[in-house]
């Protein structure tokens, strides 16, 4: 099946072919780790986990890259308004952020197989920077490192930009050692206070755009497939990212082809740290079951805009209780009789990952196994049901686990093994024991109900 993706710097929906048939290569921009991700974050990590999946599947072999930034300006700043070390401010949220991408499904398959973190590139950003000097694409000035970007024909081609256009919608900084003001920083002279690193333009910490494109040197190579991101790093980072690595690497291509994903507005605004208008993934959580934020997430292309609302979350959930209901209808079909793929779910994702297509397919999937008849025709629905769900990250838990628990993510193994122990002390008379297991369902957030079909438990 041919992979066509729309690459924004031929501004052209392209068939995919990567450079090395066994080996596709991917980086993805990660976050930058000062504060909890909000749910426009999850966006490109969600959108492009999906491709990761597409890739690994059509092309056996992918290399997917997804960095943690954790050398910055907005980290120093956090770090000190709260009095706390840099590191504690980087290690809480990478950590945050990482338990936030589980909860959304973006494991396995959908989650790069290489994170890495700037800090542990330096000796690699100081190396393209001396590169960079000796090539003449960069100057050291007050002890800084600068790009400059008028040794680069190419720049402002991925934003389509001129470099005046650039200078007045970026605000950039004028800073007199500047040779021109477009020009960007590599290096910049630390403080004690602050992160640093020795150097041969002394002690100093990297500019954000270099590390993206030391990590990708160092595990991608020169030239990678595809590189991803939000749309608002189209300027200035990806074309800095773009500017740096040709240069470094003798004109040779940095990416072959660009994604951006639009962004998730609130009202119509991007969401935003500096606007304030923030949801955190991990109060959402707590709203909805992780599911149903996957699900919305995927319910837009991922070039246009989506606009986040109480009523889409809750129509989300709406549609897995749909979905799961079909499933439960069939729990006791045994669907491995039938393993079946799930074209359509693919075709769709093949075509600019269009995964508001892929959800309208999985849903006509449930209406198909919910009117199948016969025991070797339901389980070839539930088996193409499931197959297709695989393939965003959809369908997989239990169909009664979902329902007992809303979606919410409770340990069912632990509460079936009290259960069934609840069960055993008694039938052998051993109430305090029954008891006492009660109260450690009551830890565990859900309540027993004993009716005449046995026992059930439900969420507090
Ligand atoms: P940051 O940690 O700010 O660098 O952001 C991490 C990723 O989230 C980047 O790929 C951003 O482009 C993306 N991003 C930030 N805000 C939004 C938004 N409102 N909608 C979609 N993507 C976003
Ligand atoms: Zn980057």
């Amino acid at each position: 099946m041919d992979l066509h993706l729309y690459n924004t710097l031929t501004r052209q929906q392209e068939r995919f072919v990567p450079a090395q048939p066994d080996r596709v290569t991917m980086y993805v921009c990660g976050p930058t780790v000062y504060n909890y991700p909000h749910i426009g974050n999850a966006r490109p990590y969600t959108l492009f986990g999906v491709l990761a999946k597409l890739l690994r599947d059509q092309f056996g072999n992918l290399s997917y890259a997804r960095n943690i930034t954790d050398v910055d300006d907005k980290i120093n700043a956090a770090a000190s308004e709260r009095g706390v070390p840099i590191d504690v401010v980087t290690g809480q949220f990478t950590e945050a952020f990482l338990d936030d991408m589980t909860a959304i499904g973006n494991v396995g398959d959908f989650a790069p197989n290489i994170e890495p973190r700037a800090t542990a590139h330096i000796p690699g950003i100081v190396r393209m920077c001396e590169r960079l000097i000796a090539s003449g694409h960069a100057y050291v000035a007050e002890g800084h490192v600068l790009f400059s970007v008028d040794t680069y024909e190419g720049y402002g081609r991925l934003s389509r930009r001129t470099v005046k256009e650039m200078i007045a919608g970026a605000r950039v900084d004028v800073a007199p050692y500047k040779r021109n003001p477009a020009d960007f920083v590599l290096w910049k002279p630390s403080t004690p206070d602050l992160p640093g690193w020795a150097s041969p333009w002394g002690r100093g910490r990297p500019g954000w755009h270099i590390e993206c494109s030391a990590m990708a040197e160092e595990h991608l190579g020169n030239t990678i497939d595809i590189h991803a991101g939000g749309a608002d790093l189209k300027f200035p980072h990806h074309e800095n990212e773009i500017a740096q690595s040709v240069c470094a690497h003798g004109g040779a291509e940095f990416a072959n082809l660009w994604m951006h994903n639009g962004f998730v507005t609130i009202e119509g605004r991007k969401m935003s740290k500096s606007l304030g208008n923030v949801l955190l993934i991990k109060e959402l959580r707590t709203l909805a079951p992780p599911e149903a934020l996957r699900y919305l997430l995927l319910n837009a292309h991922y070039r246009q805009p989506l606009d986040w609302s109480e009523a889409g979350l809750k129509q989300a959930k709406t549609t897995l209780d749909r979905l799961y209901s079909a499933l439960r209808d069939l729990a006791d079909v045994d669907a491995s009789a039938q393993p079946a793929s799930a074209d359509a779910v693919k075709a769709a994702l093949a075509d600019d990952l269009g995964t508001p297509q892929a959800l309208a397919a999985l849903s006509e999937l449930s209406r198909d196994a919910q009117k199948a008849q016969g025991p070797a025709a339901k389980a070839l629905a539930k088996s193409r049901l499931l197959a297709a769900g695989e393939w965003l990250g959809l369908l997989q838990q239990d169909p009664q686990a979902w329902f007992q628990t809303g979606g919410a993510s409770v340990d069912v193994a632990r509460i079936e093994a009290l259960m069934a122990e609840r069960q055993e002390a008694r039938q052998r008379r051993d109430f305090a024991r029954a008891d006492q297991i009660r109260n450690e369902f009551t830890a565990l957030g859900v309540t027993i109900e004993d009716t005449p079909q046995g026992a059930r438990w439900k969420l507090l």
